[in-house]
């Protein structure tokens, strides 16, 4: 049995029942075989042993107390996966399907996500099953208070910084600032995403959604055209589907069809923004609402069938393998020329082979959406340094990172004999500057 094989089924036996870990350790290990090809050193050192194995889980028991004082518990967690180029950096889901294997699967692909941004920052995620829908306020808050409760004795500015996620979004990261403001007596930039007015960054909102379209862009130049007439498709309605909306719409698309978890919507002349941002920012309403503000939409319960609707570009951002190999094929059918995944793993490994034989520009989410966490890097500087740069600098900040992070892994997929891959090229140009660093700190 080969190297990579080996590795993989021992993945598999130590870590049984957590396919969404498997799926994400699977998809990097097919890329990365010719990469232990060229460099056997890395074998010798056990680096996959080694990069598979997370270096600090961290599991907690969150109690709180609900509205009418009956008292809830939840799990919390923190993965800290890997620290060789950064301090650990990645999102924390609250969402009631949360369990060690979701958390491992995007802590694993944030290794490599944050070393594509090119910035210092290794790979972390976390969360708790809790469930935010139809909570109140001060449910919200108080579940926040008892999360951050534990966690603030295992992150700091230098060690691990948090941020959003499914579920975390700027109310709930202002609440876990305040606790752990409060446990640690201290003020610096220890989660991010937080708001403007206590070292959040402009642009951070907007970040992943914005990145992921600017790397849209990139490949949309490959096959010389442009975002300009096109049909989109988006999937999802929170704070990444929003943002690719509106910059999509910025730069001349149009966006047909969006959902949550109960169905979707489709609007022959184009989705409304400000309607959807008033339902699921402010109003926390369900997406369906929209059709009675806007005659001629529609609205379709279950979301699976939003791939069915005819687009050019598709932008899967709600959550894992929501869009399986049937609805590649239907899109493709339709005459779709690219997608680009804002969310992580939205693509099944099958959904994936077929766009690639297809020869869809296809963007994997760990490149596509690194546009947030690479915001939340440059949240840190601004924090380090206790400045604010304009919406205009860190923008303009955020593009070069896109374009990078897509230059990087179009060169990479060229070298290693699988050009238009990016799915390789991201895999193996994240992994490189991980591995090189690992090897030079030795075995730890
Ligand atoms: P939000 O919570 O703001 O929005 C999530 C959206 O996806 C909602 O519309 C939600 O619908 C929908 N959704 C969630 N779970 C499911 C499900 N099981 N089936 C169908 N739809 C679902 O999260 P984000 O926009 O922040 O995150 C979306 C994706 O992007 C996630 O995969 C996340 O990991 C990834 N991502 C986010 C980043 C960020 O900066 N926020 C950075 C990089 C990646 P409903 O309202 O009904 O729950």
């Amino acid at each position: 049995m080969d190297y990579v094989k080996s590795v993989f089924e021992q993945v598999k036996k130590r870590n049984a029942n957590e396919p969404e870990f498997h799926q994400a350790v699977e998809e990097v290990f097919e890329s990365l075989r010719p990469v232990f090809q060229k460099h056997p050193e890395f074998e010798h050192a056990g680096l996959l042993e080694r990069i598979v194995e997370p270096e600090r889980q961290i599991l907690f028991r969150v109690p709180w107390t609900d509205d009418r004082g009956k008292v809830h518990v939840n799990r919390g967690f923190r993965i800290q996966f890997n620290s060789a180029i950064g301090p650990y950096k990645g999102g924390l889901r609250f969402h009631p399907s949360v369990y060690i294997g979701i958390i491992k699967f995007l802590g694993f692909e944030q290794i490599f996500k944050n070393s594509l941004t090119g910035l210092m920052m290794g790979g972390a995620k976390g969360g708790s099953d809790f469930d935010p829908k139809g909570k109140s306020d001060g449910e919200i808050m108080r579940f926040c208070q008892a999360f951050m409760g534990e966690l603030y004795r295992h992150i700091g500015a230098d060690t691990d910084v948090p941020a959003g996620d499914i579920g975390v979004g700027g109310r709930e990261v202002g609440y876990m600032y305040g606790q752990w403001k409060k446990l640690t007596t201290l003020f610096n930039g220890v989660l991010t995403g937080k708001g403007l007015d206590f070292g959040g960054s402009l642009v951070r909102t907007e970040a992943t959604g914005y990145g992921c379209v600017y790397f849209t862009e990139e490949m949309l130049k490959d096959r010389k055209t442009s975002m300009e007439g096109k049909t989109v498709v988006i999937s999802g309605s929170g704070n990444v589907a929003i943002y690719a909306h509106q910059k999509a719409t910025q730069l001349g698309g149009k966006v047909v069809a969006m959902s949550d978890s109960n169905g979707f919507i489709y609007d022959k002349n184009g989705i409304n923004l400000e309607t959807v941002k008033q339902l699921k920012e402010v109003e926390r309403k369900r997406i369906k609402e929209y059709v009675g503000k806007h005659s001629g939409a529609q609205y379709t319960e279950g979301c699976a069938k939003i791939w069915t609707v005819p687009c050019e570009v598709a932008l899967p951002c709600a959550t894992q393998n929501e869009l399986d190999e049937e609805s590649a094929g239907v899109l493709i059918k339709n005459g779709c020329i690219a997608v680009a995944e804002g969310a992580n793993m939205p693509s099944t490994p099958e959904a994936v082979k077929l766009f690639l034989k297809n020869k869809v520009s296809f963007g994997p989410g760990k490149a596509a959406n690194a546009g947030g966490v690479a915001t939340s890097g440059l949240e840190m500087a601004q924090d380090s340094q206790r400045l604010n740069w304009s919406f205009e600098e860190t923008d303009k900040k955020l593009h070069s990172i896109m374009v990078n992070i897509h230059k990087s892994a179009k060169e990479a997929a060229e070298e290693y004999g699988t050009p238009g891959n990016l799915v390789n090229g991201a895999n193996i140009a994240g992994f490189m500057k991980v591995a090189r660093a690992m090897m030079a700190q030795g075995v730890v």
